[in-house]
């Protein structure tokens, strides 16, 4: 089982997920730095806080202390004459309170001369310098706080505010108050608190950096899970969950550069691309469901019948490709017809049957090209010539015409062209004749449209039909044929030959009432009679439960238009779904005929399609009649009538009355049976 490419990993992603990791610690480390920063900015912060908090509350303490206890105990006082013992008892007791708590270490008033004027300790000694900037700041108004280190007389660090005395009375300053209160006491509740503040932040920011870090990495991964996914959508059909063209066109570069670089240990090996038949008419009749459902069975069925090696890919529409890493010629060919046979057992969609049949275009590697692009379009060549052959395994061989595919591009063009072609009448109708295989004469001619392209020459159908199919060009162009055909008729119906017309008819042209209402508008317009012109519908268009088909068909055979089965036998047609199909003829595929003398298994199916259709009520026409004894075995068959290069090949109307398009054997044996006039020379 080809299950590489279809339930493999994409390619490429172990390196995503090691990109993915890196991406992640990479996210990791750069959310540490601002949460580091940040870290780091609030504990600095909260060292000063803690300092300022400090002076803050010194400084308040001193403003109660003057306002509260020094001011009322100073009264009037004038400090540069020196205290009354009266005063100096007052201040005393008034301070005393803090001093005792302990909350204030050391409390002096200072005159404007900076000489101690009280000290709660008593002495009067000692000085302040005139300089000192605390000192001027509270003779200035001010109040200055701050934090010294080691004063004479009281241990450890202090908190030494200075603040003039006001009192109440004068409203003037009479001196400065010095308090120094323990700042070590103060420092050490404001680091314990820091140290708990610093640790609740850095819990908070660890926290803080986990979420983050948590989002990063499931960002992380889903971005890595949409990017792989990404990838895969690019390479994969979503249809059928193969790889794609591009996923296709990558491997087998690869396994092309393999053997082209080491031819001894990859030795090259087989591209092959696949088409299915008649897939369109899948779509066109039971609906693009069904289309679907189809595709993803066939891309199982490939999958399944190849080995693990091998690369099966959808390239677009109804086209496949493989690569067979070291396969050789024979053994491809046996493995591509054993694949083609399991692709063709029986499946079931929606109630009908179908039958998936496909060509298969082989080319090698290295041998047959050394690039990509050579191999596809030989393969392409390859699987061309299989489409209009009876092989379904084709291998590209070297010198084979590419004529037939028109790509992509191509087709665009050729649309504008067509429609070009339509507008200026570059269309032409050939005839090929019927002839009644009873009395060798023709009775009918099949309209078989041709191009005259300006610059190309005569195209033939098959170069430009499937565009015109694949698009609504179709309608348009049968609407020609068959005004041209009713046209061409009147003219030789004039001229004297009794011959009735029959035109080919699209798949499309029968998805609406409308075409049957246009044919029969041209008749009416033409005064001719609805038995003169046949219709051909392919086996396929009609294979299905198709009920506007159906009631297309219904509605000209109504009018009297006889319809016929074309191309009998290549389709899905069921023997029984015959009966409900009512058709006037039956034309057997030239498949079939070509090679009916020489293959038993060719006569017993022509031989019991015409019983059958003869029960049924419907002729039996043979088409591709290219020998004689092709045409004797017909006869004794009973078939009634026959078309092909033995007789004639299809012809401007005017050089098909010019021939003598007879079967003088068939017309000898029943010479009392003429009863129209031949096409003489
Ligand atoms: P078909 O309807 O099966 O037409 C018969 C084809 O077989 C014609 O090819 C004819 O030239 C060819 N043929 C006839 N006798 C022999 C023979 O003895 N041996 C061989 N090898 N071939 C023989 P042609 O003209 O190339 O047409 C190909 C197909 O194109 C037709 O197949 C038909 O399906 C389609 N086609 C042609 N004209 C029209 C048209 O106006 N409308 C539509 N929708 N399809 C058309
Ligand atoms: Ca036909
Ligand atoms: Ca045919």
């Amino acid at each position: 089982m080809a299950s590489t490419v279809r339930f493999g990993r994409t390619p490429g992603s172990g390196r995503g997920r090691h990109r993915g990791a890196r991406l992640f610690l990479v996210y990791a480390a750069a959310s540490l730095v601002p949460v580091s920063i940040l870290g780091l900015a609030l504990t600095r912060g909260y060292h000063d806080g803690g300092r300022t908090q400090a002076l803050d509350q010194g400084r308040a303490q001193a403003a109660v202390i003057e306002q509260m206890a020094v001011a009322p105990a100073l009264g009037g006082a004038d400090l540069s004459k020196g205290l009354t013992r009266g005063q100096r008892e007052r201040l005393q007791s008034a301070t005393d309170l803090a001093i005792f708590h302990g909350s204030v270490s050391r409390l002096r008033l200072l005159t404007f001369e900076g000489t101690v004027a009280f000290s709660d300790d008593g002495g009067v000694l000692g000085s302040v310098a005139r300089d000192d900037l605390s000192f001027r700041a509270a003779m200035g108004g001010g109040v200055d706080a701050r934090i010294v280190s080691v004063e004479p007389g009281l241990t450890g660090r202090s908190i030494r505010v200075l603040q003039p005395v006001i009192p109440e009375a004068s409203g003037r300053a009479i001196g400065v108050l010095e308090v120094f209160l323990p700042y070590d006491e103060i420092a050490a509740q404001v680091a314990a608190d820091t140290r708990k503040a610093i640790i609740r932040l850095a819990l908070g920011l660890m926290s803080l950096y986990a979420v983050l870090a948590l989002i990063s990495y499931v960002t992380t991964r889903a971005l890595h899970r949409f990017a792989a996914d990404n990838e895969r959508q690019a390479l994969h059909d979503p249809l059928t969950g193969l790889a794609n063209r591009e996923l296709f066109r990558r491997v087998a570069e690869q396994a092309l550069n393999r053997a082209l670089l080491r031819p001894e240990s990859s030795p090259g090996g087989a591209l092959v691309l696949v088409d299915l038949d008649h897939f369109k008419e899948v779509n066109d009749n039971l609906g693009h469901h069904a289309g679907d459902r189809l595709l993803q069975i066939v891309a199982q069925r490939l999958s399944d019948s190849l080995r693990t090696d091998d690369t099966v890919a959808r390239l677009g529409g109804d086209e496949f490709g493989i690569i067979l890493p070291g396969s050789q010629r024979d053994e491809t060919v046996e493995l591509l017809a054993r694949v083609r046979r399991e692709l063709s057992e029986p499946v079931t969609i929606d109630h009908v049957t179908l039958s998936v049949e496909a060509c298969f275009g082989v080319c090698f590697f290295p041998d047959d090209a050394t690039t990509v692009e050579g191999l596809l379009q030989h393969a392409d060549a390859a699987m061309y010539r299989g489409k209009n052959g009876p092989d379904g395994v084709v291998v590209y061989a070297e010198g084979a015409t590419d004529a037939g595919a028109a790509s992509g591009v191509d087709a665009l063009v050729m649309q504008g062209e067509l429609r070009h072609a339509l507008a200026h009448d570059q269309f032409v109708l050939h005839y090929q004749p019927k002839l009644d295989m009873r009395t060798g004469r023709v009775s009918g001619v099949e309209a078989l449209v041709r191009w005259q392209h300006p610059e190309r020459g005569l195209l033939p159908p098959v170069a430009f039909l499937p565009v015109a199919e694949r698009t609504e060009l179709i309608v348009p162009l049968t609407e020609w044929v068959v005004r041209r055909a009713v046209d061409d008729l009147v003219a030789w119906t004039a001229a004297g030959f009794d011959w009735h017309v029959s035109v080919n008819v699209s798949a499309r042209n029968l998805s609406s009432l409308v075409f049957a209402d246009t044919v029969i508008d041209v008749l009416e317009s033409r005064g001719v009679r609805p038995h003169q012109l046949c219709l051909e519908v392919t086996e396929t268009a009609m294979a299905f439960d198709n009920q506007v088909a159906a009631s297309v068909v219904a509605a000209l055979s109504d009018h009297g238009i006889p319809m016929s089965l074309d191309d009998f036998g290549v389709g899905y047609t069921a023997i029984a779904q015959l009966r409900d199909l009512a058709m006037s003829e039956i034309k057997i595929d030239r498949l079939f005929i070509t090679g009916l003398d020489d293959n038993e298994q060719d006569r017993a199916i022509v031989g019991s399609v015409i019983d059958l259709a003869h029960s049924l009520g419907s002729t039996v026409t043979a088409e591709g009649v290219e020998t004689e004894a092709v045409a004797d075995w017909l006869r004794s068959a009973g078939c009634d009538h026959g078309q092909g290069y033995l007789w004639s090949r299809p012809l401007p109307w005017t050089e098909l009355a010019l021939a003598d398009v007879t079967d003088h054997r068939g017309h000898q044996d029943h010479q009392d049976h003429q009863d129209h006039r031949e096409a003489t020379v």
